[in-house]
């Protein structure tokens, strides 16, 4: 029996998306499932821990949830930066990708997994080429992964893809003694014709896996969609019967108000990702219009080409800061908003709500511990304030996935960084030679 316990923290359990802080509680999970939050006093402890966690002069909270990323793409970090979209991906990212061989997925996830574990992310929804070899690399951090194999339509081998995706998800969708959980990912409408996008809904209800998917993400793919189906995206997707299944869609920047009725009826899931929204100019998605509706919100970094970094906590703050902009109110998308996108807004986004997004017994135990000893979070008005506004990836000083501490005092435990250095560094001098 393996006893995690946390003793001293400030802890925000977010448990029904609570943001208040509480002072002098516990929290104990044993074999990595949440058994006892709250206060110290009142814990019966399960056995006594190796060694407690010290978390005073910390905030404990849920680790951040990665709601859409191509984790792998740190190898195109700073390779083609400042262009549009479609000849970014068409003559940039396109003819790269087709030199990938599986080291550089490996290195490369690897890479994006040290970052985000070192940013106190815990969860991260992967869309990328050789999704097999992208979770064995979760799978030997001890990191937490959606990962799925990318489908493009227009490829030739379309229909090998889709077997061997086929394979994968069947290979670990029913595996829950790894903290792997499996997708399937036509990778846009503009892509994937109807046909194919017909049979990886079949795919996914067979598979009972959720669908990932970029939609709706720029003005061209509202034209292409216009174009192919008479509709716009979000509302051809529902012709298609897209919505049947469970579905995480990434970006969602141009909705009209039907769209938004949609998304939020069918209880699709959003990855709203301003970084890289902004840096491609792709729009600003409706959050708040999103969030009201009743949709699954969560946030995303998107791959390492479009953002440049996989830091949650900057989208956070991001998306608190850009909602103003867009609505012109400084009202919408308030601190503890943003937070809950972070967190349990990102576990809905998954459909993995029931699983983590919050500090409750029962659930994994997937939290982090962010260092407040530090000159910008002070004075303490507001924790929450801090966390969007003020703090940065640096302050977590503890991340655990899974009840298995995965960065202790800013140390990577499972990651050798020296050796993914160097691993990295050779397959984009291959890559982009
Ligand atoms: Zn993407």
């Amino acid at each position: 029996m393996a006893i995690l316990r946390i003793e001293g923290a400030q802890i925000i359990t977010m448990a029904g998306g609570d943001t208040e802080v509480r002072q002098g509680w516990t929290l104990e999970a044993v074999d990595g499932e949440i058994t006892y939050v709250g206060p110290a006093e009142d814990l019966e402890p399960a056995a006594e821990p190796d060694e407690p966690i010290d978390g005073s002069g910390c905030l404990l909270l849920p680790g951040f949830v990665n709601a859409h990323t191509h984790a792998a793409m740190t190898l195109f970090r700073g390779s083609a930066d400042d262009m549009p979209l479609t000849p970014w991906l068409e003559e940039k990212i396109w003819p790269v990708e087709a030199k990938l061989d599986e080291q550089d997925v490996y290195w490369g996830t690897t890479l994006g997994i040290a970052e985000m574990v070192f940013a106190g992310v815990t969860c991260f929804n992967d869309m990328y080429h050789h999704p097999e070899i992208g979770a064995r690399a979760a799978i030997d951090a001890g990191m937490r992964m959606c990962p799925s194999g990318v489908l493009l339509g227009i490829l030739p081998n379309a229909e090998e893809l889709l077997a061997a995706a086929r394979e994968f998800t069947r290979e670990f969708a029913d595996r829950d003694d790894l903290c792997i959980h499996p997708m399937l990912a036509p990778h846009a409408p503009y892509t994937c014709p109807r046909e194919l996008l017909e049979r990886v809904i079949e795919a996914a209800r067979e598979l009972a896996v959720p669908i990932h998917i970029h939609l709706a993400e720029t003005e061209q793919n509202v034209a292409a969609s216009m174009e192919t189906y008479g509709r716009r995206p979000v509302q051809a997707m529902d012709e298609v019967g897209l919505f049947s299944v469970p579905v995480s869609a990434a970006h969602c920047v141009h909705l009209d108000e039907r769209d938004i009725e949609i998304v939020a009826e069918r209880q699709v899931g959003v990855a709203h990702c301003p970084g890289s929204n902004l840096k491609l100019a792709s729009g600003m998605a409706p959050a708040q219009a999103l969030l009201d509706a009743g949709a699954r919100v969560g946030l995303g970094t998107d791959g390492c080409g479009s953002n440049n970094n996989l830091d949650l906590l900057e989208e956070a703050r991001l998306a608190a800061l850009i909602a103003k902009v867009r609505e012109d109110d400084p009202t919408v998308v308030p601190a503890d908003v943003a937070l809950r996108m972070a967190t349990i807004g990102g576990a809905q986004a998954l459909y993995l709500e029931d699983i983590i997004g919050s500090l409750e017994p029962g659930k994994r135990c997937d939290c982090i511990l962010v260092d407040l000893d530090a000159p910008h979070l002070h004075p303490r008005h507001s924790l929450v304030s801090h966390l969007i506004y003020s703090a940065r990836a640096s302050d977590v000083h503890t991340t655990i996935v899974d009840g298995n501490v995965l960065m202790h005092d800013r140390a990577l435990t499972t990651i050798d960084l020296d050796e993914a250095y160097a691993r990295v560094t050779e397959s984009a001098e291959r890559l982009f030679r």
